[in-house]
């Protein structure tokens, strides 16, 4: 059988601001259970919840980079439910009247491809508190530092048709909300989480199939992998005449597949109401204006000054541009190097290779923005070659120093010298007459395929330090008597 996947995500972004989205109390992360609590937080009767403006002016943000409309009034509602974590028994959300409406993003799909994602609607909500299972003598604790977090729900059109294209999104919603600052990114301690829904339907039908819900993912390759076990699930119960079941699921990354968490509730089951603590948000036109015409640049448009400004290709202003971090280490470089070409391809190249093999990422790489320029600065220069510049970079991640350092005291600086390099390529043809005779016997053909040889010997006695620009025109010389 020939299925049509459908996919719409729903993302989690936790929202950077300093304290909570109801309350005064400080959002950091890992704090000493319960001590980032305020009594809001900890669900007290009788506290009255305050409005983070902050939060509000990152949602705004958030619309006006996704070219959505913005909620001009706006309501906090309660969605109603019982769990340990969340001692008010409701958690204050926004339902019918979003502070962000329909909007839409592109994203570039491998085959270079663009493609267009609705965005449904973006509302603001709090976080819950944590369950912690461990060091409690078989019982769970409660930690409420994490309650009354802000956080942005970012909602999707099912508008997705393959695992990759689900990835493609969320990554350039991650680069948005980075780029914006208004979230730090950080996957792996759950700033940023995503649900996905998934359906099948067959090729050419109009009508969407049964979807289920995987929630909680938390990495890139976790996604991918979580929807190509679900598609395949679904697909085996569909090929038996099966139905699926709306529900939601959970993945399990080390068993490689998805397992039923509960059966889908319903937005009645939550018994929504508007929240009588919160008055509903006003905004005037004037402050949303101000905030979309103050946006900081993102992703798309600094790709594209990368190919203006730099001369770079597509595909490199493509990945120097993916992370906000990554955009302006490369900047600094470039502009320490005074090159961006060259910029460009170490960033890229060499530093990248040391990063992946560690598993670093460009804000944890041991070399500085600052370090590589000065390295790239002696290339420029004629200082150093490429070649001893890879090993120069090595000593730098090692932590040996500065380009300039580790040049001195190693003594690496390019021979340009004519009469040492003279000197040497003299050396050179006495030790392989030999070969210099059959050199000179050849025609121009074979010269050119044998003036190789006699460069690596060459390099060989400066121990790689010639200037292989000042070496090529001697040797010719010399070569030809
Ligand atoms: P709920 O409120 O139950 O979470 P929504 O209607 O708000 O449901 O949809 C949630 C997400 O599910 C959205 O991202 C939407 O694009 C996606 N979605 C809806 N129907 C389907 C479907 N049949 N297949 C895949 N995704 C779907
Ligand atoms: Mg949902």
């Amino acid at each position: 059988m020939n299925w049509e996947v459908v996919i719409g995500l729903e993302i989690h972004a936790q929202l950077s601001t300093q304290s909570k989205l109801f309350s005064g109390a400080a959002t950091s992360f890992g704090a000493e259970p319960n001590t980032n609590t305020t009594l809001v937080d900890l669900g007290m009767p009788g506290a009255l919840p305050v409005f983070n403006k902050e939060a509000l002016r990152m949602a705004v943000m958030f619309g006006s980079a996704v070219n959505a409309e913005i909620g001009m009034t706006s309501v906090f509602a309660r969605k109603n439910y019982f769990y340990p974590d969340l001692p008010k028994g409701y958690q204050t959300s926004q339902m019918d009247h979003p502070i962000v409406g329909k909007g839409f993003l592109d994203i570039t799909l491998d085959d270079g491809t663009v493609k267009r994602v609705g965005i449904t609607r973006a509302h603001l909500e709090e976080d819950a508190g944590k369950s912690l299972h461990e060091d409690f003598h078989g019982m769970t604790g409660i930690d409420l530092n994490r309650s009354s977090t802000p956080l942005l729900e970012i909602v999707s059109e099912p508008d997705m048709r393959s695992a990759k294209e689900a990835v493609a999104y969320v990554k350039m919603i991650h680069s948005i909300v980075t780029y914006l600052g208004i979230c730090d990114g950080n996957m792996a301690e759950g700033s940023m989480r995503c649900d996905i829904n998934i359906s099948l339907r067959p090729k050419g039908q109009e009508e969407f199939g049964t979807r289920t819900e995987i929630k909680n993912v938390n990495s890139f390759r976790f996604i991918e992998r979580a929807i190509y076990t679900e598609i395949e699930r679904q697909a085996d119960i569909l090929e038996d005449g099966g139905k699926i079941v709306q529900e939601t699921r959970l993945y399990d990354p080390d068993k490689d597949e998805t397992r039923s968490m509960r059966s889908k509730e319903d937005a009645n089951d939550y018994r929504y109401f508007p929240c009588p603590d919160l008055l509903p948000i006003e905004l005037t036109q004037e402050y949303v204006d101000d905030i979309a015409a103050n946006l900081p640049e993102l992703p798309m448009q600094k790709a594209e000054r990368f190919m203006s400004e730099y001369k770079l290709s597509e595909y490199d202003a493509g990945v120097l541009s993916a992370t906000r971090a990554m955009a302006d280490y490369f900047e600094e470089v470039a502009k320490a190097a005074g090159n961006a070409k060259l910029a460009a391809n170490w960033v890229m190249g060499e530093l990248s290779k040391y990063l992946n093999t560690e598993g670093k990422e460009i804000t944890e790489s041991n070399v500085s923005a600052e370090q590589l320029g000065g390295l790239l600065v002696r290339i420029g220069d004629n200082t150093i070659n490429g070649n001893t510049a890879k090993s120069v970079l090595q000593a730098m991640w090692e932590g040996q120093g500065s380009a300039d350092e580790i040049i001195e005291a190693k003594g690496l600086k390019q021979v340009t010298d004519t009469g040492a390099i003279e000197a040497m390529i003299q050396g050179v043809i006495e030790a392989n007459a030999a070969q210099v005779e059959q050199f000179r016997a050849s025609d121009e053909d074979k010269q050119k395929k044998m003036i190789g040889f006699f460069m690596g010997q060459v390099m060989k006695a400066s121990q790689g330090k010639a200037n292989p620009g000042v070496v090529t025109p001697i040797l010719n010389k010399l070569l030809k008597g």
